[in-house]
């Protein structure tokens, strides 16, 4: 468990290359990060899946609109019926209520991250602080 006592908190996952075969909290293949590090606005999970794999069932979900970002591999996304083909570099946003499953033709490898729909209410140039302070390697 991370801490929480300084402004940021930090978790080691290891490789990537092993992650498929590894079993972390009762999921192989998948790292959930919110718990690790306490995220408190949007859940992370970091996935692999072999070749020929898949996800077990579609899912959507109540809430919480999904990002997945496809880091590396190919394979193929359903989103209520429709099929296309993902590879590394694809971005999907599916929204709460649109019944989703993944899978692999290459190996993948995967992020997805959840966060409650319309929850977001500025982004990076309206929220970020610029600050007077510089780091050791900052001149
Ligand atoms: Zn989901």
């Amino acid at each position: 468990m991370a801490t929480t006592e300084k402004n940021y908190s930090i978790c080691e996952v290891g490789t990537f290359a092993d992650l498929a075969d590894k079993e972390i909290n009762d999921m192989k293949g998948r790292v959930m990060l919110g718990g690790q590090l306490g995220l408190t606005g949007c859940e992370v999970s970091i996935n692999s899946v072999k070749a020929g794999k898949s996800s077990p069932f579609l899912h959507a979900h109540k809430l919480n609109e999904e990002l997945y970002m496809i880091m590396r591999g190919k394979g193929m996304f359903h989103v209520d019926g429709e099929e296309f083909p993902i590879r590394e570099g694809s971005m999907i946003r599916v929204a709460p209520q649109g019944v989703r499953a993944i899978k692999a033709d290459e190996n993948l490898l995967y992020i997805c991250i959840q966060a409650n729909k319309g929850s977001l209410v500025q982004a990076t140039m309206e929220d970020g602080v610029l600050s007077e302070n510089k780091a050791s390697w900052m001149k």
